[in-house]
């Protein structure tokens, strides 16, 4: 069984006692485990905050850009030893482990090149300046700063290699030091990366540090000029948030959690047409990747309520067709969830969404997996519900499922009663609508936008090249309001911005265009 170490104060730390044990879900084999015991987690920050930051902020943001590049080399050089260990403390299938370690090379790859455009400065320009008085002898303009703190990254247990590599890239280019924490269960793939990284000797000391384990104090020891960027669920946030030294510090706090992200089936798309297969190849693959333990999985199905039982039976037929069992064996498209708490806590959801709905697909209850022992493995169908009274529905709107589960719910086919159904969710990270009709869409962005972080609208121009709307691409916000932690991520410049500080500069004209290269 292997230790997990965390890295930090420039040297590997192994625990002697606290550990977690980390199995494979797909035979829950003990194949690790993880404890922070012993961490001087004062001596953590004070490593980042005196060496790590004073070494990043003396590079521009084109040569940061050039240490993403390098770091992302090193991830895709290991792209298949990492894709085994994902699977083995994941459990996910070889496509489904590329979803988080590509993800993780090519945001990082993403940032490099976006940082590289962004040139030799070490402060950002934004916007145009602005005349204060009668003359240019007093005018303004807006420029972002790296904060002068330390980077506490905070993740969840579904991205371990994607979920650290998309908050570091945008903390390292914008010139913080990171102090990453995977959640512990499947930690054994960001050690390996980090691990990957301090051999490959890319970074200046103290700009990366990884905990393996517990955070202990470190969240108590955050200041002012300190991010907290937390990725779990949203009763964890909540409790992250009401920390009394974050409060009156004014740390500045991300949170990307919980959504019952909806999937809608516009009234103009019709059986056999090109989008509506789109919507039923989405569905199934957004409710069955990673076993549906994406933030951004479907959790909700709505549809006009005249093909609810058309959508049913396609979407059954479809879902039959995954194979569930070990994702060492090539056969198997769906893997265990990841815990035997992860299955516990699904198996429990599913019993409050049988409040409101019944079982159209699957058992409710733990199945034998392809190639697992009997009676061992987290294994789960996937499984589809059906409410037939979806304002009433209040479980499917309110439990999300971290399973392959989703509810189907009809609606009367406007946009506007969607968009209705869509914010009895309270806040989602992704809302796809399926439609060829530019209005209608349009309708749905209008009065739903305001509920959810993105709108994705699969129609027949877009079937062969959109990846699904599960993917959070690194150009685009990734993020969402209310419950989905009204936190913004990723999009380009958006995610960089969290970990610098805007601040207007005064003066007269010919000063301030002269400091900041205007
Ligand atoms: P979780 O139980 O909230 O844990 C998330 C992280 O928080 C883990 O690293 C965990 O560490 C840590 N943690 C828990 N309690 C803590 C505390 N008191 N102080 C400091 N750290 C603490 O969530 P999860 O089960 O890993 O992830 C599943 C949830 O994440 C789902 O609800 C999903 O929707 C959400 N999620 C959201 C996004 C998004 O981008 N919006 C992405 C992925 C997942 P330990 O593992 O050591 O306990």
């Amino acid at each position: 069984m292997k230790t997990l170490r965390s890295y930090v104060g420039g040297r590997w730390h192994e625990a002697r006692s606290g550990f977690t044990t980390l199995v494979d879900p797909a035979t829950e084999e003990e194949i690790g485990r993880a404890s922070s015991e012993g961490i001087d987690f004062g001596a953590v920050l004070a490593h980042a905050r005196d060496r790590g930051g004073p070494a990043l902020r003396a590079l521009t943001f084109a040569q940061r850009a050039q240490l993403l590049k390098d770091l992302s080399k090193v991830l895709r050089d290991h792209r298949d030893e990492l894709l085994d260990l994902s699977t083995r403390n994941t459990g996910t299938t070889r496509p489904d482990g590329s979803f988080d370690v590509d993800g993780a090379s090519g945001t990082l790859a993403y940032y490099a090149a976006l940082g590289k455009g962004l040139g030799d400065r070490a402060f950002l320009v934004e916007g145009d300046g602005v005349q204060l008085a009668k003359t240019e002898g007093f005018y303004g303009r807006h420029v972002l700063v790296p904060r002068q703190g330390v980077a506490v990254h905070v993740n969840a247990f579904n991205f371990p290699a994607w979920g650290f590599a998309e908050k570091a890239a945008c903390a390292l280019l914008a010139g913080m030091p990171v102090i990453t924490k995977p959640a512990t269960a499947t930690a054994m793939v960001t050690e390996r990366c980090v691990e990957l990284l301090v051999e490959a000797g890319i970074l200046p000391a103290g700009a990366l540090q990884l905990i393996a384990g517990a955070t202990g104090d470190l969240l108590d020891r955050l200041g002012p000029q300190d991010v907290l960027a937390f990725t779990g669920s949203a009763d964890t946030a909540r409790g992250l948030r009401a920390r009394g030294n974050l409060l009156a510090a004014n740390t500045r706090i991300n949170v990307e959690a919980d959504s019952l992200n909806a999937a809608v089936l516009g009234p103009d798309v019709q059986d056999g047409s090109v989008t509506f297969a789109l919507f039923l190849k989405d569905v199934v693959r957004e409710m069955t990747q990673k076993t549906g333990q994406k933030c951004t999985a479907v959790r909700r199905i709505l549809v006009p309520s005249g093909r609810i039982d058309a959508v049913q039976e396609a979407l059954v037929s479809k879902l039959s067709e995954i194979m569930v069992g070990n994702p060492a064996d090539a056969a198997v498209r769906m893997g265990p969830v990841a815990t035997a708490q992860q299955l516990d806590d699904s198996l429990r959801g599913i019993g409050e969404l049988r409040q409101a709905a019944r079982i159209v697909h699957g058992s409710g209850e733990r199945t034998d997996g392809v190639g697992a022992p009997a009676g061992k493995g987290y294994f789960l169908q996937p499984t589809l519900l059906r409410g037939d009274d979806a304002r009433n529905a209040g479980p499917v709107h309110r439990r999300e499922v971290f399973a392959p589960v989703a509810t189907l719910l009809p609606y009367d086919g406007t946009a506007g009663d969607a968009a209705a159904l869509v914010a009895l969710g309270g806040g989602t990270l992704v809302t796809s609508a399926y439609t060829d009709d530019a209005a209608w869409a349009g309708e749905l962005v209008a009065r739903g936008g305001g509920g959810t972080g993105r709108v994705y609208i699969g129609s027949e121009a877009s079937a062969a090249e959109a990846p699904g709307s599960g993917a959070a691409l690194p150009q685009t916000l990734h993020g969402g309001p209310g419950r989905a932690g009204g936190g913004e991520e990723l999009g380009g410049l958006v995610g960089v911005k969290l970990y610098l500080q805007r601040m207007a500069v005064q003066g007269s004209r010919a000063l301030v265009d002269g400091l900041t290269g205007a």
